[in-house]
């Protein structure tokens, strides 16, 4: 393909998508087809000679849109919404286009500085805490992550890290009041990194050492396993399942705390539970080091009260991370502002833009309180990436897993100036509107009960007097039906239908449409209700 037909084609692709979005309440939100229809669609090799991109064109409705789940489809109300705005699919061309990776600032300045500044943006808008802010004096920063799931494990290897490096300072200086707190498994700890005095020397993220036989062994210095064996961190039983393999494949204790109803009538940790949790890991010799608060549970939409666990965080010395993967772009409106309440006692913090936010994934902004320290855990030198104006510019790379890049803020710095926040925050109230309407839909007929009060655009139903297989069914039901899709959730044991408005075309007729369907289903599955 030359650079002609890539003008042609890529026009033509245009078109395409934007059939695609005009047409789409034609379709039906799940696709009708098995495990395994490609097989039948794509030959098991790869072609010997190149083909002809009109062949290509021609399957994308077969092989592509016929197989695929339509997420924009307005009778699609499963999982948490994810984002789509002509703008975002307008960035990802021109950052596919320009094909670079900005991993420093002197691999691609204008990727590095428009990140930081799109992201003060942001701060700006949602409310979040000035020292957050790159141009901040302070050593606060913000950085757009892959997924909420990479800022998780990110920020549980910051948190280690910062725990394991305290631990080490304190050891190099004597017992200090570590001991009084905390007891035999700290002194066993120091003895141990005392006795590895060149590890504890270094201040570098990693050292060498030679073993016996002179072999070279990179040791890290912040992430060393000797030090972090008796470390627990706490989340909620309500937390993202991918805090439970950011803890795995970090090596940490995870302790879920059982989350209890009381904040809007939803699913939080309390502070006693997480009080009572520390004080008895502390008595059995563990080392409690981090708490992960979540705004907006996926499974109820529930929150942990940062107001009240924040300030127990600082007491205890604990790290506390804040996903707010869904609800956290709701932060744009004024009235949905009380979900952000105690933020400022965060250490780090998470949203997905691609979520509600109206920017297509990939863009998950994260901000550190105290971003230098942990880049700092993150750092390894390699003179390749060196650049002379590395001790003034942000280094991104430093705040990450991946080396590479790509350009994801003309995504946001598209969106915000073409569309504007007060789309945005339309799109907002619309879904929390339609899903205050749905609510009140369901339990019109006395079958129904809310599982929880409706919070954001997300309810939660069950059928009364009944059994966790009976909803089960119906469940399964709907989604064999193919008219409206949604998935259940349980939360302790209890098993209910999450509905969530996610599409920008999703009406009030919609819901009425989803509504009838699940009132006609009950009808015909069920004798008793
Ligand atoms: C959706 C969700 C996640 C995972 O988001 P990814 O960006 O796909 O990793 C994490 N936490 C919560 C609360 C979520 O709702």
């Amino acid at each position: 393909m030359d650079s002609a037909s890539f003008r042609v084609e890529g026009k033509r692709m245009v078109d395409f998508v934007a059939d695609y979005w005009d047409t789409i309440r034609e379709r039906r939100p799940l696709p009708d087809i098995k495990p395994g229809y490609i097989q039948e669609l794509v030959p098991s090799k790869a072609p010997a000679s190149p083909e002809d991109w009109s062949a290509i064109f021609d399957d994308l409705e077969s092989v592509v849109l016929n197989g695929a789940t339509h997420w924009h489809h307005p009778h699609f109300f499963a999982y948490f919404p994810t984002a789509l705005s002509y703008q975002s699919i307008l960035a990802d061309i021109l950052s596919g286009g320009i094909a670079g990776i900005g991993f420093t600032w002197k691999s691609c300045p204008s990727m590095t500085e428009l990140e930081m500044s799109s992201l003060d943006w942001l701060v700006d808008l949602l409310g979040l805490p000035e020292h957050f802010k790159n141009a901040h004096d302070g050593p606060g920063c913000g950085i757009i992550q892959s997924t909420a799931s990479d800022s998780t494990m990110i920020a549980i290897m910051a948190a280690r890290a910062a725990q394991v490096a305290r631990i080490k300072a304190e050891g190099d200086v004597g017992l200090g009041k570590w001991t009084a707190d905390i007891g035999k498994t700290i002194r066993e700890i120091f003895e141990r990194v005392k006795s590895n005095k060149p590890t504890l020397q270094s201040q570098k993220s990693i050292h060498i050492v030679e073993d016996d036989e002179n072999a070279e062994m990179i040791v890290p210095f912040y992430h060393d396993p000797t030090v972090f064996e008796k470390f627990v961190m706490y989340c909620s039983d309500q937390a993202h399942s991918s805090v439970e393999k950011g803890a795995m494949l970090s090596g940490i204790r995870l302790r879920k705390l059982k989350a209890q109803r009381d904040f809007l009538g939803n699913f939080g940790v309390s502070e006693m539970t997480l009080r009572n949790a520390i004080r008895q890991d502390r008595d059995r010799g563990y080392i409690p080091f981090m708490f992960l608060a979540t705004i907006g549970t996926t499974c109820s939409c529930g929150v942990d009260r940062l107001d009240v666990l924040g300030p127990i965080c600082e007491q205890e010395g604990l790290y506390l991370h804040v996903d707010a993967a869904y609800a956290g772009t709701f932060a744009f409106c004024p009235e949905f502002k009380y979900l952000l309440n105690g933020i400022e006692h965060a250490d780090s913090y998470n949203f997905n833009l691609h979520k509600a936010g109206m920017v297509n994934f990939d863009c998950s902004p994260m901000w550190f309180k105290n971003g230098t320290n942990i880049a700092k855990f993150f750092n390894v030198d390699a003179l390749y990436l060196a650049h002379e104006y590395q001790s003034t510019a942000a280094d991104y790379r430093h705040l990450q897993v991946a080396l590479g890049r790509r350009f994801r803020s003309l995504k946001i710095w598209f969106v915000l100036r073409n569309m504007g926040v007060a789309k945005i925050q339309d799109y907002l109230r619309g879904t929390e509107k339609l899903a205050a309407k749905f609510a009140e839909l369901i339990i019109e007929d006395g079958r129904f009960e809310h599982f929880v009060p409706q919070h954001l655009g997300l309810t939660c139903f069950k059928l009364k007097n009944s059994s966790n297989s009976d909803n089960e069914r119906l469940c399964n039901a709907i989604n064999e039906d193919r008219r409206i899709h949604l998935v259940p959730s349980t939360v302790q044991g209890n098993y209910f239908l999450r509905m969530v408005v996610c599409s920008q075309l999703t009406n009030e007729n919609d819901v009425i449409f989803a509504k009838n369907v699940i009132f006609e289903i009950t009808d015909r599955i069920f004798d008793v209700y």
